[in-house]
């Protein structure tokens, strides 16, 4: 990053090695205990690795906010602070909010490096779909549960529209939030928790391009003028910025099946708020509009007439579709340093043989995190 954005003007080369190197041995120290374990049980907390941990929590930033320490690190480059504050949003959290401790986000991308699965991230899907079947699990797709049965203190079964099924473990992937309201309702819920800030959500535009752009690549990131505005738009007034920042992602760049020839599938995706009743009809048109100009200004193209198949997903869209509580995408925000000791366990203290995986539950959302939330479940039922 320092040859290519040093230029005869800026005589030294913005600092990227060190807090690069920090951001590695940190994550080293702490993920094994922070992201692969159930924090809310003893045993966690009686090993050699644990003290590493904690030990290393001083260096992991939890006072000051994650753009302050790239502002240090990078301030005489405002393109770089932008572009490693948007390491935010890969969990859904406001830079200028969210502690210095989410800085380790990048060293997973640069450090370790970025993997492309065959097939899409659906491929990822569908292998734990094979590997559950080679291990003998029958899947009931279409079938929603709409209760976890509960008697004693236990839980007993799921109830489907079609049938009850008995079962001494439920595994509840579905959002905690609607878990509790529409599963257990007669329960009581955590309701500290389930009230924690929720994560930033999405306006997706699923375009079809009539055209080939040799400039863009599979990630395309488009930034706005002032990312500051952005996140104040999104996590303070709960709306969508009229600049906004814009993520291209063009699979068939790397396999060329995923579009017919001479075209390109475009994912285009804008971070917003939450669903919390806006108007979403209004905002989405507002946006699109934006979206245009914005790619208008970079490639010098109106993309708008290129356009031969659209579809969008919108924050209530997401909700429907996936039961996440408002349609965030990845269950609630880490703008709160605590945040990931606010967050729901991977199991009910109060429900024996009930456990819970997924975005919105310990150690948070993602798709990494999810299937390390499987991971930690996993290894508690044993
Ligand atoms: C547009 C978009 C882009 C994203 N980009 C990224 C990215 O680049 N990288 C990344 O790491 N993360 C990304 N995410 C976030 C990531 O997809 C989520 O954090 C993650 O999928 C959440 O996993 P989950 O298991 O909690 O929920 P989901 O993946 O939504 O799975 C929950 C499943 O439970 C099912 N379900 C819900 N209720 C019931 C019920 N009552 N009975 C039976 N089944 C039920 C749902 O149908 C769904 O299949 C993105 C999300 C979106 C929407």
């Amino acid at each position: 990053y320092g040859s290519k954005t040093a230029a005869p003007r800026r005589p030294t080369p913005p600092a990227f090695p060190p807090p690069r190197r920090r951001s590695g041995r940190a994550y080293d120290a702490t993920a094994g205990t922070f992201l692969h374990k159930s924090l809310h049980k003893a045993g966690t907390y009686l090993s050699a690795e644990t003290l590493k941990a904690v030990a290393a929590l001083p260096t992991l930033g939890l006072a000051g906010t994650m753009h302050a320490r790239h502002q240090k690190a990078f301030g005489q480059d405002q393109r770089l602070v932008q572009l490693f504050d948007r390491y935010a949003t890969y969990n859904g959290s406001d830079p200028y909010q969210a502690p210095a401790t989410l800085s380790l986000i990048p060293h997973l991308e640069h450090g370790i490096g970025a993997f492309y699965p065959e097939g899409g991230i659906y491929a990822i899907a569908s292998s734990l779909h094979r590997l559950g079947e080679e291990f003998g699990v029958k899947f009931r797709f279409n079938e929603p549960v709409r209760e976890i049965v509960v008697a004693g203190g236990h839980v007993t079964a799921v109830r489907t529209d079609q049938d009850v099924y008995d079962f001494g473990l439920v595994v509840s992937n579905m959002d905690v939030v609607p878990t509790y309201r529409r599963l257990l309702p007669s329960q009581p819920a955590p309701e500290r928790t389930l009230g924690q800030p929720r994560s930033s959500s999405a306006l997706i535009f699923y375009w079809g391009i009539a055209r080939e752009f040799a400039e863009l690549d599979v990630h395309n990131i488009f930034f706005s003028q002032d990312y500051h505005r952005e996140f104040q738009a999104i996590f303070e007034q709960q709306t969508v910025a009229d600049d906004v920042t814009v993520y291209v992602n063009v699979t068939s760049k790397k396999t060329p099946a995923d579009a017919p020839p001479g075209h390109e599938n475009w994912f285009v995706m804008v971070n917003v708020p939450h669903d919390q009743g806006q108007d979403w009809a209004a905002l989405t048109t507002k946006t699109r509009a934006a979206v245009l100009a914005r790619l208008h200004r970079a490639l010098g193209v109106d993309v708008a007439p290129l356009i031969a198949a659209e579809k969008t997903w919108t924050p209530p869209g997401i909700a429907a579709d996936t039961s996440s509580f408002g349609g965030a995408l990845y269950g609630s925000s880490s703008n709160n340093a605590l945040a990931a000791f606010l967050r729901h366990p991977n199991f009910s203290g109060r429900l024996d043989g009930l456990y819970f995986c997924g975005g919105s539950v310990h150690p948070g959302g993602g798709i990494p995190l999810c299937l390390l939330s499987a991971k930690i479940v996993a290894e508690l039922i044993g």
